[in-house]
């Protein structure tokens, strides 16, 4: 059933404790780590992506110890449940000394590993025993977020996406447990990014926020934070060098905000598609809001327009046609995988979202991805 109404209030927001930013504050990282390495729980879990196992220059030398673990995550699927649950094994079947401190290391898979890993490694079971709103019972490991993407603010948030292969649920742990205890931003670990993925994933931040600030459940909190992503992404998106210094940190704190924005506000109609497109094509989440808002001339034309401004500027292509040559089964499935999200569609379209979304038209949609 459509719940008629969202809440809107701003709920007892947790923030990130501390955050350091800078370029070159990663060297930070040792003597951070160095203050919670106790005698008996002296390990630190590194989960890297495995981008840097073959690039760690990238990144520069991590103040690994002989009893810490470093892990590379592979980021060529965004996590499952599965995944999560398989890494928990390997984490604790070595009987090495209780973790002081996880540290999640690249965009936003990386982080959201981390997070899950770090409230299961203290509250047992099953990844998917969390799936859903504030079901992990105590703190996690204390736990550090560095991005070396920018985007998804998966850093500021308190989810973690994971997706339930057995039942088709991509659904985080929200909880103030998965909120990152400390990060590092530095701008420096965004130097090697390809073009591409960081415009993609860059889009994320303002998509997030031009859909937060078009919905009908605005506060005051979410649409300051939101206002000022987007000043900063434009700076970014319409300058001629999109990678400069200056514009990877501009784009870097774009992130932060961006992810505070969502913590207190609701997606539109961009992130629903761009779900579908995840859960039926396996289309990663920031390509896959650029294709969807390809198609979103009709809900939000001002910004559709802006955002071919930015294609233009950055000469970055978006991936089309990818929805040509479908079965039936599959647009059906891509309906079903967006018409479900009722929250953000409900703040964009109101209650009644199903008379404007039909599956006709949802299909039509789908069709000029
Ligand atoms: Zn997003």
């Amino acid at each position: 059933m459509v719940s008629k109404k969202l809440n809107t209030g701003i709920n007892n927001v947790r923030n990130v404790s501390r955050y350091i930013f800078g370029q070159g504050a990663i060297q930070e990282l040792g003597d951070i780590l160095s203050m919670h390495r106790g005698p008996m729980d002296s390990q630190v879990i590194f989960l890297v992506d495995n981008y840097f196992a073959t690039n760690s220059h990238a990144i520069g030398s991590l103040p690994v110890e002989h009893s810490d673990q470093l892990i590379y995550v592979s980021t060529e699927d965004e996590p499952t449940t599965e995944f999560i649950d398989q890494l928990i094994q390997e984490i604790t079947s070595n009987g090495r000394s209780k973790a002081c401190a996880i540290v999640g290391i690249g965009g936003g898979i990386t982080l959201d590993t981390a997070k899950a890993i770090s409230n299961l490694l203290t509250n047992g079971g099953r990844a998917s025993d969390y799936q859903g709103w504030d079901l992990v019972k105590v703190p996690g490991v204390y736990k550090v977020g560095i991005p070396t993407l920018s985007g998804t603010g998966a850093e500021a948030t308190r989810t973690c996406v994971m997706t339930n292969q057995e039942n088709g649920i991509k659904l985080g742990m929200n909880s103030d447990y998965t909120v990152f205890d400390q990060l590092i931003l530095d701008p420096d670990l965004t130097k090697t990014v390809p073009r591409d993925q960081y415009f993609y994933s860059g889009m994320d931040a303002w998509i997030h926020c031009i859909e937060a600030l078009s919905g009908s459940y605005r506060n005051p909190v979410g649409d300051s934070y939101s206002i000022q992503s987007i000043a900063l992404c434009r700076e970014v998106f319409n300058s001629e060098n999109m990678m400069s210094d200056d514009n990877r940190a501009k784009l870097m704190v774009a992130s932060y905000l961006g992810g505070c924005a969502i913590a207190t506000s609701y997606v539109g109609v961009v992130h629903p598609f761009s779900a579908g497109l995840s859960v039926v094509l396996d289309i990663h989440h920031c390509v896959a809001n650029c294709i969807a808002m390809m198609a979103m001339e009709s809900y939000y034309p001002q910004h559709y327009h802006e955002f071919l401004g930015f294609i233009e500027k950055s000469k970055v292509r978006i991936p089309n046609s990818i929805c040509s040559g479908l079965t039936n089964a599959q647009f059906v499935a891509l309906y079903q995988a967006t018409i479900v999200h009722e929250k953000p569609l409900i703040n964009a379209l109101g209650p009644e979202f199903k008379n404007t979304l039909t599956e006709i038209h949802v299909r039509e949609l789908f069709e000029r991805m």
